[in-house]
């Protein structure tokens, strides 16, 4: 099976979804848009996808939707093209 790894916001290769949600220079710009980068910051030093999403649910009310909307859109967002 071959996996599409081009990232579909910048269009760097070999990317995955730690990438798309963190890391891209794009996002980076929602992160300081929402107001969320001291979360961004607290996720970057998780080891596991579980880990950072047990962050996720523990973070204030408003934060947690922000983020949760924000994964929304990278998931949107990362699919490949048709
Ligand atoms: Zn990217």
């Amino acid at each position: 099976m071959e996996l599409y790894t081009r990232c579909v916001v910048c269009n760097k290769l070999d990317e995955d979804g730690g990438h798309l949600f963190c890391k891209c220079k794009y996002v980076k710009h929602l992160w300081q848009e929402l107001n969320l980068e001291h979360v961004k910051l607290q996720l970057d030093e998780r080891t596991s996808a579980k880990d950072m999403l047990q962050m996720i649910w523990e973070l204030e009310e408003m934060e947690c939707i922000l983020m949760v909307t924000l994964a929304d859109v990278a998931l949107v967002v990362g699919k490949e093209p048709n």
